[in-house]
């Protein structure tokens, strides 16, 4: 029997869904599932009981949290879909909204993470599931698989005094083999899960953590690391790009 699908959206700019519609197994996908409910494409109210359920979106409102427990109560397993549904996401850095991520309110059995999760990933953890095999993510750290490794030990010692290169400074990825690091920017390539092929580095950005800790413990693996550079007294009070995607999970 077809596995029987939710997908819902909560607060967010539904890139993870976009994501999901666009990738080539998504034909694939609807082939081999039953989708009961995905108010994107199709008009049915009704939660049902299902198999999977996938949530993009951070909860920012109250209405919200009905919805995602009438969902869990629904569905044998519920994935967060993305970095915001995992995390909090960029919606943390909101000053307006009380953000949290969906597991503060129900219990989950996955995330698919990244802002927008990386379509091969996406794709891979998709076909998994509809085989009913559970999600794998990589334990290791982004510069494990970075083209700009190069010797860790050197591009720790740098001084770090930017978030960012300048405009003129960007250039993609195999152009300039310096890691950020050693180029005085922020690169939280250390502290955050590879799985994304290195997508911001290539395009010449450095890492703003999308994809979330390996640890579940972001604060000590953003102390350690800080611990290891040597960062400027502005970047020490800019706590936004520390929690630039999580810190919602850590005010549980
Ligand atoms: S710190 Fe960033 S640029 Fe340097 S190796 Fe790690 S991921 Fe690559
Ligand atoms: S390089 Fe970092 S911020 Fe960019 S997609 Fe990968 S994990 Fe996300």
């Amino acid at each position: 029997m077809k596995p029987r699908i939710i997908i819902i959206s909560l607060t967010s700019c539904s890139g993870c869904i976009s994501t999901l519609i666009s990738l080539d197994i998504f034909p694939q996908f609807l082939e081999r599932t039953k989708i009961i409910h995905f108010p994107f494409i199709l008009d049915v109210e009704k939660i049902e009981d299902c198999d999977i359920a996938l949530v993009e979106g951070c909860i920012s409102e109250d209405s919200e949290i009905g919805l995602l427990k009438e969902v869990r109560k629904h569905a044998k397993k519920v994935y967060a879909l993305g970095t915001c549904a995992a995390y909090g996401g960029i919606l943390s850095l909101s000053n307006s909204r009380n953000i949290k991520p969906i597991s503060t309110y129900i219990e989950i059995d996955g995330i698919i993470p990244g802002c927008p999760p990386p379509s091969k990933l996406l794709g891979n953890i998709l076909i998994r599931l509809i085989e009913n095999k559970d999600t794998i993510l990589s334990e290791k750290v982004l510069c494990s698989s970075c083209p700009l490794r190069g010797n860790m030990e050197e591009n720790l010692d740098a001084d770090i005094i930017k978030i960012n290169p300048n405009p003129d400074e960007i250039v993609l990825g195999e152009e300039n083999l310096d890691c950020f690091l050693k180029r005085g920017i922020l690169c939280l390539g250390p502290i955050t899960r590879e799985g994304c092929e290195s997508k911001c580095i290539k395009l010449g950005l450095p890492c703003e953590g999308c994809m979330g800790p390996v640890s579940k413990d972001f604060t000590s693996n953003i102390i350690n690391f800080l611990s290891l550079v040597s960062l400027s007294e502005d970047l020490k009070n800019y706590e936004g790009i520390f929690y630039r995607f999580s810190k919602p999970k850590l005010r549980r």
